[in-house]
């Protein structure tokens, strides 16, 4: 980021920054940092130790290392479908970027470490409750293989930070943390969305080199459609995401153009959720449960939606309308082909069947059919057996006579797939295991992890980092973990739907 130029200020106080990528801005150090999570397989990954007292500091910003620079950066955005001009980090802050030998570059981001620039009338902070789940989710994503930002650590700062959870008038105390996440960049839409927005064309043009020369540098910079390459590939990593949240049925929550990631990964953990009885329409985020924008069937076409957004921004460097659709279409295209790909692969098919899936989808929202569970219990199901009694413990209620002739005559059309292909059983079943995960981060789980956690017990969200590190594996003693919601988590505040309040 260093390449692009930044702010010249360096204090704290909220602004308006034209014609710059960042502005270098130190964390606001915290009382007392204490370390309540820690992701060993990143760590291992990036060569790094776990932390002592000393580096600690680091993690929570109270001490910058020879070498940082710490910064915030700049970008705009499109929320809930109207342009919002100027967000930026108001609470994350880049330490730096550092290079680990084979694996690349990664920029080290804390998220909650005080005000910047562009915190507007935000405090700064995060607290423990949203830290906690955007930790865990995130690594939770990467087993899953779901292209993601990643967390390293988790730090409480001793500091209380007041929120309104429900967004009711009663505002609370609650503990503070530092997530410290990692990525090989946090480039969002948003970043050229503003400078776009502001005619700042030369930094949009130096947002873009940089995009190409970090992280697709098989494009040649000399081609004069470099910039529509670029496009082009953002296209596809974006709908490759698209596909996998599909897969595993997650749901963002908040996808806003600023929560978009340039490289095509899962960014911002909020409001978000997993699809517990299967309906296309829900979306965890109580804040959008009027106009339902950001509702799991949905995600595809917003995340298109977002790109028709990003397109606008690139066009000063483009100049061809045509050009730009060319990309939209690369995604409708690249999105079809992953996610088609994908449900052949869920039920263990040589081939995606229209005929078949649509009216799954059907069924699965009839039956209120967890979406995890079901496919769990479909990777252990043999032809030949019925197939109802062993999906139906999936479900949120008991199927009627008539749902239940419907499952019937779709198992024989399964049943005539899964022969045409004539691919051997066992091996079929077990590849259907290897995309059909069993554990997810559902948010009753999350919520129990972050109650044990406030109370100093982080033995829950340790257990849950051991059994989500394998999501795709049977782990004898940990059945209670890929259990359907309980009864009681279904009006529980943060155990199925939740608000922004983070
Ligand atoms: P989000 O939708 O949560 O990703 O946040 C939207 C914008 O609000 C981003 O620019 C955030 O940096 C900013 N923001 C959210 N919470 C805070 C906070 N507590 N303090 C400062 N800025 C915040
Ligand atoms: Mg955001």
């Amino acid at each position: 980021m260093a390449r692009l130029p930044g702010d010249p200020r360096r204090d704290h106080a909220t602004r308006m920054v034209p014609g710059a990528a960042y502005s270098e801005v130190a964390p606001t150090p915290v009382a007392a940092p204490s370390l309540v999570g820690w992701s060993y397989r990143l760590a291992e990954e990036l060569g790094v130790a776990r932390p002592d007292r000393e580096a600690l500091e680091v993690l929570a910003g109270n001490r910058v290392l020879p070498g940082m620079r710490p910064y915030a950066a700049r970008y705009g955005g499109h929320q809930f479908g109207t342009w919002a001009g100027q967000l930026g980090d108001g609470r994350a802050l880049t330490l730096g970027e550092a290079v680990t030998p084979g694996r690349g570059r990664f920029e080290y981001q804390l998220k909650g470490a005080g005000p910047t620039p562009y915190s507007r009338r935000a405090d700064g902070r995060a607290v423990l409750r949203s830290s906690l789940r955007e930790f865990l989710c995130s690594e939770a994503m990467h087993f899953l293989g779901v292209p993601t930002t990643r967390a390293l650590s988790l730090v409480t700062t001793g500091e209380p930070v007041v929120r309104d959870i429900l967004y009711d008038g009663h505002p609370a105390p609650e503990p503070g943390a530092v997530v410290c996440r990692v990525a090989p960049s946090f480039l969002r839409f948003g970043h050229f969305e503003i400078a776009s927005a502001h005619r700042e064309h030369a930094l949009l043009r130096d947002l873009a080199l940089l995009l190409i020369e970090d992280h697709s540098p098989e494009l040649d910079r000399g081609d004069p459609d470099v910039f529509g390459k670029l496009l082009d590939e953002i296209a596809r990593r974006t709908a490759v995401l698209m596909a996998h949240w599909m897969r595993v049925g997650f749901v963002h929550g908040v996808m806003n153009t600023d929560n978009m990631s340039a490289l095509g990964l899962t960014i911002d953990y909020g409001p978000y959720g997993w699809l517990e009885p299967f309906d296309p329409d829900w979306t965890p985020n109580t804040t959008d449960a009027q106009g339902r924008r950001y509702r799991f069937g949905h995600q595809p076409a917003v995340a298109q939606w977002n790109l028709a957004r990003l397109c606008e921004a690139m066009f000063p460097l483009i100049g061809d309308e045509a050009r730009l659709h060319e990309s939209l279409s690369v995604y409708r295209d690249a999105f079809e082909e992953a996610h088609t790909a994908m449900l052949a692969q869920k039920l263990g098919l040589a081939a995606f069947d229209e005929g078949l899936v649509d009216p799954l989808f059907g069924l699965l929202h009839a039956s209120r059919a967890d979406m995890t569970l079901f496919f769990r219990a479909l990777c252990e199901w043999r032809p030949g057996e019925p197939l109802l009694d062993h999906v139906a413990p999936s479900f949120y209620a008991p199927v009627d006579a008539e749902v239940a002739e419907v499952w019937h005559a779709w198992e024989r059309m399964y049943a005539a797939c899964i022969a045409r292909d004539g691919l051997p059983e066992a091996g079929r079943r077990a590849a259907m295991k290897r995309v059909n995960p069993k554990y997810v981060l559902r948010n009753y789980l999350a919520q129990m992890a972050i109650e044990a956690a406030t109370d100093g017990d982080t033995s829950v969200l340790e257990r849950l980092y051991r059994v989500l590190e394998r999501p795709y594996d049977d782990q004898p003693g940990e059945e209670d973990l890929a259990a359907k919601r309980p009864a009681w988590a279904e009006d529980k505040p943060g155990c199925s739907a939740l608000s922004c309040s983070s």
